[in-house]
């Protein structure tokens, strides 16, 4: 089972996930868009990863 998540986690995999519908991989041009729906995008993975993975 996946650990119990906050809404911003969440946030950030359903964006992170949206964003793919445009960009198929994970080139500059898909961090560029990630970043302009979710500014602090990288402390949410930051955050998501320690959850997961500890
Ligand atoms: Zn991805």
């Amino acid at each position: 089972m996946f650990p119990l998540m906050d809404s911003m986690r969440i946030k950030y995999v359903i964006i992170h996930e949206l964003c793919h519908l445009v960009h198929h991989d994970h080139t500059q041009k898909l961090i560029d868009l990630q970043t302009k729906e979710m500014l602090d995008w990288e402390k949410w993975k930051m955050k998501l990863e320690r959850l997961l993975y500890s």
